[in-house]
């Protein structure tokens, strides 16, 4: 058995993608990660006049070697064939000197349906027949949904999402309430992101409380610390650069620079990863919103979450724990995972912890980093639609202001904006940015902006308004796991 992974916070660690997949998270706390990663290079000319699917399969089958080539084609195919509104899955568009990566075009509308078409087919190759598998999940809106509609009415399987009661959009809300399926459990929790992530990791930790659950039933994860939904993410970096070799934009070997906006760091770092196996870029662009805790460390060295949470006009992006970061720590101190683990420690007891200059230095090499506030969101909206006619949401307007910074010091070099999201899905802002007018409904600025633009409603969205609320839990925050233990038995015990 190929034991290709190991733990951020201890390399005695060791196993196949298949175990890391279904564990999610490793049970000293630490994160599942490929070693090495360099020694999986890939031969970007062998990915010429490939469509994604089959640079997918190229990519996957790299990172995830226990897998068979006939179950990896199977999940591509389950995966992407059929959910995309497009055939390219994530289209590459040119606006004024730059490229936008379209990320939004799959069930939900949301960069995250890459990962989560993807990890729920990985997951059914994962389990053995008598295994069963609770997925937990902490949303700041757009992972529910996408985790929902990748899981539901799969066998063997139940999925229990939280997201801050008050915290999400009324669209986001909208779309996880309304889900069907027989196997899908969502409720509010009073409390902000952070609370729900950190205490669905603390489940995880949680001993007594998996075994009261009983030995074929498993906790697992769908957020960006699963690995299983970081690698299929990988699969855009190359597949962007190589739309950018067919329109003969750039030649194979060319560097190119991405800019991307950044929560919880799984985004930005499945780019990494891409870097890594050979893909030439020379810059990552990290763009954060007001929670700008990334931004002080890109230039103190110094992480430090003691701070006031706000709520921003890119609330998929308000997170003071970006959890992917460890990851990078782990590569960027030369694998040192005692080390990381100190770094661990000190962010779980104090709120905060310092680097070493050299760590901090590896970072700066790949990484740029920098911030939008919400007024320059609006204004980046509105100015990119007037001068080029084109409608960011305000999580890509984020990336698109940090993206102009930091061109002020290299403009050369080719750009890839990642867009994360549909403009629909946060109407509020968009319509005050394009109509100066606040309009308070959701559908109402729906159809104001479409009228105005002219661009089309992604049909998800245009229907979520008339489907019937089926989930409208709100519950304490300490009170996740007696609701994760009914809706176990609801799933699995009622039915079987
Ligand atoms: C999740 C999300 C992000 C942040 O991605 P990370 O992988 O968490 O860094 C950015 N924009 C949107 C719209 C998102 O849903």
């Amino acid at each position: 058995m190929n034991k290709n992974y190991t733990s951020t916070r201890d390399n005695q660690v060791q196993l196949p993608a298949k175990a890391a997949i279904r564990k999610g998270f490793s049970d000293d706390g630490g994160l599942f990660v490929y070693p090495e990663l360099s020694k999986l290079k890939v031969e970007l000319s062998q990915l010429v006049h490939k469509n994604y699917q089959e640079i997918a399969k190229i990519i996957l089958m790299k990172l995830l070697p226990d897998f068979s080539e006939i179950q990896i084609e199977e999940c591509i195919k389950n995966a992407y064939n059929h959910s995309f509104d497009t055939s390219l899955i994530t289209p590459i568009k040119q606006v004024d000197n730059f490229n936008v990566l379209e990320l939004f075009h799959g069930p939900t509308s949301a960069f995250k349906d890459i990962g989560l078409q993807m990890l729920p087919q990985l997951m059914k190759q994962v389990l053995t027949p008598e295994q069963r598998v609770m997925i937990l999940t902490a949303t700041s809106g757009d992972t529910g949904k996408a985790a929902l509609e990748g899981f539901k009415n799969l066998e063997k399987m139940g999925i229990t999402v939280f997201y801050p009661h008050d915290g999400v959009s009324k669209i986001q809300q909208l779309q996880m309430q309304t889900t069907n399926g027989n196997n899908t459990e969502i409720t509010a929790i009073k409390g902000n992101f952070d609370d729900a992530q950190s205490n669905v990791k603390k489940i995880f930790n949680d001993q007594s409380f998996k075994q009261k659950l009983g030995e074929n039933i498993s906790l697992s994860s769908a957020n960006s610390i699963n690995i299983g939904r970081l690698i299929p993410q990988v699969v855009y970096y190359f597949a962007s650069y190589i739309q950018l070799v067919t329109k003969e934009q750039i030649k194979l070997g060319d560097q190119v620079n991405f800019t991307v906006p950044t929560g919880n760091f799984g985004d930005v770092l499945a780019g990494y990863y891409a870097k890594q196996m050979g893909l030439p870029v020379k810059k990552f662009i990290v763009a954060s919103n007001e929670n700008n805790v990334l931004t002080k460390f890109f230039q103190t060295g110094i992480y430090d979450r003691n701070r006031p949470f706000l709520k921003t006009f890119a609330p998929s992006m308000d997170i003071q724990i970006s959890s992917n970061f460890e990851r990078l720590l782990y590569y960027k101190s030369g694998e040192d995972t005692q080390y990381v683990k100190q770094l661990m420690d000190q962010l779980e007891n104090v709120g905060k912890y310092q680097v070493k200059p050299e760590v901090l230095a590896e970072i700066q090499k790949d990484f740029y980093c920098g911030y939008s506030t919400d007024e320059e969101i609006k204004q980046s909206i509105e100015q990119v639609y007037e001068q080029d006619n084109y409608l960011m949401d305000p999580h890509t307007a984020v990336g698109y202001k940090v993206m102009r910074d930091y061109q002020e010091n290299d403009s050369k070099t080719p750009m890839i904006l990642l867009s994360t999201a549909s403009p629909y899905k946060f109407t509020h802002v968009v319509a005050e940015a394009i109509l100066k007018q606040k309009i308070d409904d959701d559908f109402d600025a729906m159809q104001a902006i479409n009228k105005k633009t002219n661009l089309p409603i992604p049909k998800n969205l245009a229907e979520v308004w008339n489907l019937p609320v089926l989930h409208d839990d709100v519950i304490d925050k300490d009170k996740m796991e007696d609701y994760i233990q009914q809706k176990v038995e609801a799933d699995f015990y009622d039915k079987n």
